[in-house]
C-alpha cells in the first residue's frame, strides 16, 4: 500500500462500512521462544492442540520468534545502522539456526516450508543490502528487520501442526493489526483492527498460526509492539474476537511466590488479579507479561492462563478481575533502583513525568525514618540515566521545577526494593509483622511505601537473600496461631 493520504481513506472506507458481529473463538494459544525452539516443547504442543476440538470452534496459535532470533535482528539492525559490512553473518547465523531447528523436528521438511523460508531468507537479505546503503536508519527499518522472526517461526509451526494432521494455516499478523507509526512501539488503531480482524475470522472459519509481536501502519509499513509484544498480539486478537480465555504457554511454573532460584520453597500461586500481576511485573518480577496486555485482558475480563510447555501437568496460574478468589501473596524484588532525595514538595518538570509514564519506570515517594526537610523517591537506576543523559543540559535553568529536580541527590544505590503484593491483605497488619520479622535479625528498613494491593520495602542489599526468605515462610504461611495452638506446636 502507498504512503498516501487517499489510500488510507480508502481503506478506512472499505473496513469500516461492514459491521461483521464478533465471532467467537474458543481460546487462543501464545506459545513463547522457548516453546517454539525445541522438540520437546513442539511435542507437547501437539498434546495440548489435540486437546481442543478444532472441528467444533477455531483455535489460534500466536507465536513469538524461536528462541534469541529477536536478539539477533536487534544485532543486525545495528550493524546496519553502523554499516559493519560483515551483517552478513548474523544472517546467516538466523538461517543456520532455523535450518538446524527444522532438521530436528521433521524426518523430511516439506517442501512448502523449505521454499516460504527460503523466500523468507531472501527477502531479509535483499531488506539488509538495500538498507545498508541508506544514510541513515530510524525505527522504521528497525521494524522491518526485527519482524522477520515472527515470520520464521509462525511458518515452521503450521507446517508442523500440518505434518501432524493438525489444519491449520500460516497468518501474517500484518494483515490483521494495524496501528498508527510509532515504530518500534506501535499504538492499535482498534476501530480499524476490530473491523479487518472480525471480517476476516467470519470469512475464515478455521485454525490459524499468526505472527506475534508485528503489525502494519495505516500506511502499510511494518510495525512491531514492542519487546514482548506476541502477548500483546494474542491479546488484541482475543479482545476483538471476544475469546474465552488467553493461554500463554511459557517455561516457567506461571507465577510463583518468590523467584525460585531465590527462594527454593517458592511456590506456583493458583489465581491472581489482573492489578496484583502489573504491580509484580513492575516490581521486579520475573514472569514478564506486556504490560498493555494485561490492563486490556482485565478491561474485557477475558482470564489470562500461564502454563508451563515442558510440563503440561502444571494447571498454571489463572490471572483474573476478581479479587476475592486471589488471597496468595507473592514477593517480589527489584535490585537496580536507587533512594533518591529531593528538595521537599518536588515538581518535577511535565517532560519528565511524560517520561516516566510513558516509559512505566519505577519511581515514587517513600515514607523513611528520617526527620530531614527533603522528601525521598525510589527511582529505577535506568530511570536516573536516562535523565543525566536527556534532559541536564535541554531544560532551561531558570524552571522552578528544574532547579528543584537539581537538587536531586542518589543518596542510597546499594538497596533492594522488597514487594509483598496481595490486594486484600490487611497492608498496615502485614507491615507490622515484617517488620517485626526482620527486626528479629536486626534487617533494617530503610523506607516503605503501601499501595492498594502490595508493600514495597528497601532493604541494604547485603540483608536481600535472608530477608527474602524469613518473609516467604510469613508470607505465604498466613496462619495465625492460636495461644493454645502455640502451646501444641511447641508440644508442652
Ligand atoms: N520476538 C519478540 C521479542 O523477543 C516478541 C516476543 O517474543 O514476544 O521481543
Ligand atoms: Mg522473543
Amino acid at each position: 500500500m502507498e504512503n498516501t493520504l487517499d489510500n488510507i481513506k480508502v481503506f478506512r472506507a472499505k473496513h469500516s462500512i461492514r459491521h461483521y458481529k464478533a465471532i467467537r473463538v474458543m481460546e487462543i494459544l501464545k506459545f513463547g521462544g522457548s516453546s517454539v525452539s525445541s522438540k520437546v516443547s513442539l511435542e507437547n504442543m501437539l498434546q495440548i492442540v489435540r486437546g481442543y476440538n478444532l472441528e467444533g470452534e477455531p483455535l489460534i496459535i500466536v507465536v513469538s520468534a524461536l528462541k534469541g532470533v529477536t536478539n539477533h535482528l536487534v544485532n543486525l539492525a545495528e550493524a546496519l545502522k553502523k554499516k559493519d559490512k560483515s551483517y552478513n553473518k548474523t544472517i546467516n547465523i538466523i538461517s543456520e539456526k532455523h535450518q538446524e531447528f527444522i532438521h530436528t523436528i521433521f524426518d523430511e521438511v516439506p517442501l512448502k516450508l523449505k521454499k516460504g523460508l527460503k523466500k523468507q531468507e531472501e527477502n531479509l537479505r535483499e531488506t539488509a543490502s538495500t538498507l545498508i546503503k541508506k544514510e541513515i536508519l530510524g525505527s522504521k527499518d528497525y521494524d522491518i528487520i526485527v519482524s522477520f522472526g515472527e515470520l520464521f517461526s509462525a511458518q515452521i509451526i503450521a507446517a508442523f501442526l500440518n505434518k501432524n494432521g493438525l489444519d491449520f494455516s500460516f497468518k501474517d499478523a500484518r494483515e490483521l493489526i494495524i496501528t498508527d507509526t510509532s515504530f518500534s512501539n506501535a499504538k492499535i488503531d482498534w476501530d480499524l483492527t476490530t473491523s479487518v480482524v472480525t471480517s476476516f475470522f467470519a470469512r475464515n472459519k478455521s485454525s490459524y498460526v499468526v505472527t506475534g509481536f508485528i503489525a502494519r501502519s495505516i500506511y502499510g509499513d511494518t510495525t512491531t509492539l514492542g519487546r514482548g509484544g506476541s502477548d500483546y498480539t494474542a491479546t488484541i486478537l482475543a479482545a476483538v474476537l471476544k475469546a474465552k480465555k488467553v493461554t500463554k504457554w511459557t517455561d516457567v511454573y506461571g507465577i510463583m511466590t518468590a523467584d525460585p532460584n531465590k527462594v527454593i520453597e517458592a511456590c506456583s500461586l493458583e489465581n491472581i488479579t489482573f492489578s496484583e500481576l502489573k504491580n509484580m511485573s513492575k516490581f521486579g518480577s520475573n514472569v514478564l507479561v506486556h504490560p498493555e496486555s494485561i490492563d486490556e485482558l482485565s478491561k474485557h475480563n477475558i482470564p489470562f492462563l500461564i502454563r508451563n510447555t515442558f510440563d503440561c501437568n502444571f494447571k498454571g496460574t489463572q490471572v483474573i478481575n476478581k479479587e476475592d478468589d486471589c488471597s496468595q501473596k507473592a514477593l517480589s524484588a527489584h535490585q537496580s533502583c536507587s533512594i533518591v532525595s529531593f528538595n521537599k514538595g518536588l515538581d518535577l518538570p511535565r517532560i519528565m513525568i511524560k517520561e516516566i509514564i510513558d516509559k512505566n519506570y519505577l519511581f515514587f515517594r517513600i515514607k523513611t525514618f528520617k526527620n530531614d526537610d527533603r522528601s525521598y523517591y525510589i527511582v529505577a537506576n535506568d530511570c536516573i540515566t536516562f535523565f543525566k543523559e536527556n534532559f541536564s543540559a535541554s531544560i532551561p535553568e531558570t524552571s522552578a521545577s528544574f532547579s528543584n529536580f537539581k537538587s536531586a541527590e542518589v543518596i542510597d544505590d546499594n538497596i533492594v526494593l522488597i514487594t509483598v503484593t496481595n490486594q486484600k491483605m490487611n497492608k498496615k497488619e502485614q507491615l507490622e509483622k515484617i517488620k517485626k520479622i526482620l527486626n528479629t535479625d536486626e534487617i533494617k528498613i530503610l523506607g516503605y511505601r503501601l499501595f492498594f494491593n502490595s508493600i514495597s520495602f528497601i532493604l541494604d542489599k547485603k540483608d536481600f537473600k535472608k530477608a527474602l526468605i524469613m518473609l516467604h515462610g510469613e508470607v505465604t504461611n498466613d496462619k495465625v496461631l492460636s495461644v493454645e495452638e502455640l502451646v501444641e506446636e511447641a508440644g508442652l
